[in-house]
């Protein structure tokens, strides 16, 4: 080990997490979702360890695809919605990358580009996240043209929900209609709805491709799972300690002593900050785990360390392991004290913290 912070990635856990996928949507084929590298897991390993079940990947950036496609010559990779002009759409075609097509004029463009081979198209309905996506007449007049055109090969009718992580709201089932009565009046055309809320909470919305996300990575943003379904962690991030001081009643701790002793206590300095990734926004009392038990944040963390209340651990030494997410604690209850979701912990990792991959 160089560094004082690190990753372990388990290859089990997202395996477990992509059966699960394919318990809840057997019969919809699998567009695992690869964008920001992986959710910061990596792209390349998540792709090779799920390539069994999954029947494409996902990415939001050209870069991306680029860098995909280099270790999956073979695979299905679909490019989401960007800024697209003719070098874009020649790029797609020699990489045979499916790209999302979510304004008029760039189905316009398409059809006007000759290309080296047909695309595969992805056309993307707006239906109520107001993002990206055409409305019904749009969408109708795009599809008609692009079906007529040479460039195009397959044509998916895609959308994406707003509110799908809230179980509760009607909304969902109305956005999933929107799609479906501008898709019936084309056709039978393959559909593809689901992010990974949807995939576990509204199983209507499954139809021909579910685009799973963050329940890869071992967050279930419904909390509905349950028993052997339930998701596990595959990312561990951890420190270590690198320094102990006992502190007296009233002394503060870290950038603007945020947090002050309430009694003497016993303070571990951790070798990671916000430059490595874990959230400047953490508030005191955030839960690290150290030699097997939960301790609170104590302090603001800077950009290189952290600081941690050990003062239930009287065996606590310099060189510790502190695990700041993964088994037994979730990344999104982290996130939960930092004003953030798990999405962008995970995505937030920077280079200089170790990834250790499984042999
Ligand atoms: C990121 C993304 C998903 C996956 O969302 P999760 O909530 O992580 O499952 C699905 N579809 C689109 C278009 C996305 O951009």
């Amino acid at each position: 080990m160089r560094n004082t912070s690190w990753l372990e990635f388990d290859v089990t856990a997202l395996r477990h997490n992509i059966s699960v996928v394919k318990q809840r949507a057997p019969s919809a084929r699998i567009l695992a979702m690869l964008k920001a590298n992986g959710y910061g897991h990596g792209a390349d390993w998540v792709a090779a360890n799920i390539s069994a079940l999954a029947d494409g990947y996902g990415l939001a950036r050209l870069c991306e695809a680029e860098s995909l496609r280099a270790s999956q010559p073979e695979a299905r990779l679909l490019l989401l919605g960007t800024l697209i002009d003719r070098s874009l759409l020649e790029r797609c075609s020699e990489l045979r990358l499916d790209l999302v097509i979510h304004r008029l004029d760039d189905a316009r463009q398409l059809s006007r580009t000759p290309l080296p081979q047909a695309i595969n198209v992805w056309l993307k309905r707006n239906i109520g996240m107001n993002r990206l996506g055409m409305n019904h007449e749009a969408f109708v007049e795009a599809h008609r043209l692009l079906a007529d055109s040479p460039q195009v090969a397959d044509i998916i009718h895609m959308s994406h929900f707003s509110d799908a992580d809230e179980p509760s709201t009607p909304v969902t089932a109305e956005q999933c209609q929107r799609l479906c009565s501008s898709s019936a009046e084309l056709g039978r055309v393959p559909r593809s709805m689901a992010n990974s809320a949807a995939i576990i909470a509204h199983p209507y919305s499954h139809f021909d491709w579910v685009r799973p996300g963050i329940m890869l990575y071992g967050d279930d943003p419904t909390g509905y799972l349950q028993g052997g379904q339930q998701l596990q962690a595959v990312m561990q991030f951890k420190s270590r300690i690198i320094a102990i001081k006992d502190v007296e009643t009233g002394d503060g701790v870290g950038y603007n002593r945020r947090w002050t002793a309430p009694s003497p206590r016993r303070i571990a300095t951790v070798g990671v900050g916000y430059a490595d990734g874990y959230p400047r926004h953490a508030e005191d009392g955030t839960p690290m785990v150290i030699r097997g038990q939960r301790v609170p944040l104590a302090g603001r963390v800077s950009m290189d360390l952290l600081t941690v209340d050990v003062s239930t651990l009287p065996d606590v030494e310099v060189g510790d392991e502190v695990l700041l997410w993964g088994h037994g604690l979730p990344a999104a209850e982290v996130a939960s004290h930092c004003q953030t979701i798990s999405y962008e912990l995970f995505t937030g990792i920077s280079d200089r913290v170790e990834r250790h991959y499984p042999d």
